[in-house]
C-alpha cells in the first residue's frame, strides 16, 4: 500500500507514482472508495484527490482504496463486480437495500449476458435512485455508486450492451469470442498458458482457438507478446451462452 497527500491528482498518482498503465494499455478509469465508490473516467484524471473534488466526480474517498482500470476493462461488468459485493453485505433490514440492490443486481447480470430487456437502464437508474435515498445507513445509501457512475460517464458502454449485445472491452465471457490474427508468430506461448488445451503446439505456425474448448478465461490472450490473440464480439445469432 502507498500513502498519497491529498491534493495530489489522479493522473500523478497513476502516471508518476504507479509508473503508468502496464503493458502499454491505455488508462480508462480509477474507481475511488472501495465497493461503495465511484468510477472516474481518465478525461477526469487532473481531478485533484480531496474530499470535495471526488464528491462532485460521483466517487467518494471511501476507504481511500484507488483501483485503476485500462482499456480491457468492461465498465458493466466492473459496476457489476463492485455491487455484487455490496449486495452481499446487505443485512437485510430496509427493504430497498435488500431486494433494491438484487434487482439492480440481476439487470447487470442481464446485461453482461447479452440478455438486456428494452427498460433496464432506466429501470437501473430508477433502482439506484430508491436505493441511494431509501436505505437507512450508509452501505445502502452508496451502494449504487459503481452503476451511476460508470453510467454516467460509460453509458455508451451499457448501451452496447443492450442494444448490440456486445461488449466493447471484450470482457464479457457470454458475449465474445478469442480468435488468434496473422500477428501470430507461433511461440507458442498460448498453447503453454491454455488451462484447457484448447490451443494445439504448432510452433512457427499460426496458432489456432479450439472454441468448443475454450472456457474464455483469457490465459492465452494475457500470455501472448505479439497482441496476436483478440476477443472481439460473437457474431450475431451465435447465441449468448
Ligand atoms: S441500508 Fe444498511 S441497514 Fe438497510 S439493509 Fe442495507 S445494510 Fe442493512
Ligand atoms: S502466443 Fe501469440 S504469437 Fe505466440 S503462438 Fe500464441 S498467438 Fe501466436
Ligand atoms: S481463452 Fe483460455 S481457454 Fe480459451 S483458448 Fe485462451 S487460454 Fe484457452
Amino acid at each position: 500500500m502507498i500513502e498519497v497527500p491529498l491534493g495530489i491528482t489522479i493522473r500523478e498518482v497513476v502516471e508518476g507514482i504507479g509508473g503508468g498503465i502496464k503493458n502499454g494499455r491505455q488508462f480508462k478509469a480509477a474507481q475511488f472508495g472501495g465497493p461503495s465508490g465511484g468510477c472516474i473516467p481518465a478525461r477526469l484524471a487532473d481531478t485533484p484527490i480531496d474530499y470535495d473534488a471526488l464528491a462532485a466526480t460521483g466517487a467518494m474517498m471511501g476507504s481511500g482504496g484507488l483501483v485503476v482500470l485500462d482499456d480491457r476493462d468492461c465498465m458493466v461488468d466492473i459496476a457489476r463486480f463492485f455491487l455484487r459485493f455490496t449486495q452481499a453485505e446487505s443485512c437485510g433490514k430496509c427493504t430497498f437495500c435488500r431486494i433494491g440492490t438484487k434487482r439492480m443486481l440481476e439487470i447487470l447480470d442481464r446485461l453482461c449476458e447479452g440478455k438486456g430487456r428494452p427498460r433496464d437502464l432506466e429501470e437501473l437508474e430508477t433502482l439506484a435512485d430508491y436505493v441511494s435515498r431509501a436505505s437507512l445507513c450508509g452501505l445502502g445509501q452508496t451502494a449504487p455508486n459503481p452503476v451511476l457512475t460508470t453510467l454516467r460517464y460509460f453509458r455508451h458502454e451499457y448501451e452496447a450492451h443492450l442494444h448490440e449485445r456486445r461488449c466493447p472491452s471484450g470482457k464479457c465471457t457470454a458475449l465474445i469470442q478469442y480468435r488468434v490474427t496473422d500477428n501470430c508468430i507461433g511461440c507458442t506461448l498460448c498453447a503453454q498458458a491454455c488451462p484447457v488445451g484448447a490451443i494445439a503446439f504448432r510452433p512457427y505456425e499460426k496458432h489456432e482457438i479450439d472454441a468448443q474448448l475454450c472456457t474464455k478465461c483469457d490465459m492465452c490472450r494475457q500470455a501472448c507478446q505479439d497482441d496476436a490473440i483478440v476477443a472481439e464480439p460473437r457474431p450475431s445469432g451465435s447465441g449468448t451462452s
